[in-house]
């Protein structure tokens, strides 16, 4: 009696889809995927956003590819913009129903986008005429094209239209749909190190670089603590971006001005820079709920412990949170390092809930830790921890 596995259909049957991709894989176009990966992260660079379009499974790459830059892909950073364009059911019915399947993705190329963005279509056999349309379309507006392609004809249409064509080298849809995900992979992981190349170690001001005094405002207050000059230039020079991030909310309770912030920081920095170890970057939240002054009295997303600040500087300054570490003295620096995605330090007496990565006495042994634990390896507190132990 023959099971359904029977007829030809036993193991090698089974291996069958396993060898081809393995076959398809050994001639993957890494240097074609390394060119996507530059346009899109020129993109980026100037402003502007990625489309992607195509059909059936094709339409879900679309989605896995925006999926990886919207939200992550390796490396907790800034989200990058990106939008599948069947992602729309209303929008893409209206303009199917109105103007026939065949310009469905065009319409949207034309309401959506703009110069110097990316149209990624994706089509297995590359002659997919919706996908085409939306090339044709991208073009007439100044956008850049990549085509993820494959099949028979080497790309097919969309091979001779996009700017940079990725030509999976298989004959069959599901192989080449295999490589599409290996693409998405490559270019995600291309654009994420390209874009966000450093490590940060984010240091909280009063109470962890100098000395806290209430509501703080006079530059000729400012006293820093102990070992801080000389734990921020080993951190330089292990290659960590410092950047402060304050809460302010003095401004908001109209104890003092943004000027007065300013004017602190500026003597923060020249102290520092006296030693060869001023701030790359100082971000600082004005804002409390509680306030009374205008326009300060707000919720807003940067006031610790939430992640904006860090987020914000994240962006600027093209930094991995993933590789970065958080230094503070209470929970709400904990808090704001952890929900941005960094390591997080508590400095000082104080506890926090749930518990930081490292608690250290002081900012010298907080910089001991960081040094101590290989910075760009995602999970190396646990790993640190273990080599400790
Ligand atoms: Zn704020």
């Amino acid at each position: 009696m023959s099971g359904s596995l029977g007829n030809g259909a036993g193991p090698g049957r089974a291996g069958e889809w396993a060898d081809r991709t393995r076959g398809m894989l050994a001639g993957f176009p890494v240097e074609a995927a390394g060119r996507a990966a530059a346009l899109i992260v020129a993109c980026y660079e100037r402003g502007g956003k990625v489309l992607a379009c195509g059909n059936g499974g094709s339409a879900m790459e679309a989605q896995h590819l925006v999926a990886e830059l919207v939200g992550k892909f390796e490396r907790d950073r800034a989200p990058l913009p990106a939008l599948a364009l069947h992602q729309n059911p209303a929008a893409l019915t209206a303009v199917a129903n109105d103007y026939g399947y065949d310009e469905a993705f065009a319409h949207q190329v034309d309401a959506l986008g703009e110069p110097g963005d990316v149209l990624v279509a994706i089509s297995t056999s590359g002659g997919s005429e919706n996908a085409i349309r939306a090339v044709l379309a991208a073009k007439e507006k100044g956008l850049s094209t990549v085509g993820y392609l494959g099949g028979k004809e080497r790309g097919g249409r969309l091979g001779e239209l996009v700017d940079v064509p990725v030509v999976l080298g298989a004959h069959d849809t599901a192989t080449v749909q295999v490589g599409h995900l290996v693409l998405t992979h490559t270019i995600c992981g291309l654009v994420e190190e390209a874009l966000f190349p450093n490590k940060a170690v984010f240091l909280d001001r009063d109470g962890t670089l100098i000395v806290n005094r209430h509501y703080g405002s006079d530059p000729d207050g400012i006293e820093l603590l102990y070992g801080v000059v000389e734990g921020l230039l080993e951190l330089r020079a292990a290659g960590y971006k410092l950047i402060l991030v304050s809460n302010q909310s003095g401004v908001a309770r109209g104890y003092f001005d943004e000027g007065a912030v300013a004017r602190m920081h500026d003597r923060l920095q020249r102290m520092l820079d006296r030693h060869g170890a001023a701030l790359d970057g100082l971000e600082y939240c004005p804002h409390h709920p509680e306030g009374d002054t205008s326009p300060y009295a707000v919720e807003c997303a940067c006031r610790k412990p939430a992640p904006g600040m860090l987020r914000r500087a994240a962006r600027k300054h093209g930094v991995d949170l993933s590789a970065s570490w958080m230094v503070g003295d209470i929970e709400a620096d904990v808090e704001a390092g952890r929900r941005a995605g960094a390591h997080t330090i508590l400095v000082g007496p104080e506890t926090a809930q749930p518990p930081p990565d490292h608690k250290a006495e002081d900012f010298a042994a907080a910089v001991r830790h960081i040094l101590g634990v290989p910075g760009d390896v995602p999970g190396s507190t646990e790993r640190a921890a273990s080599f400790r132990s």
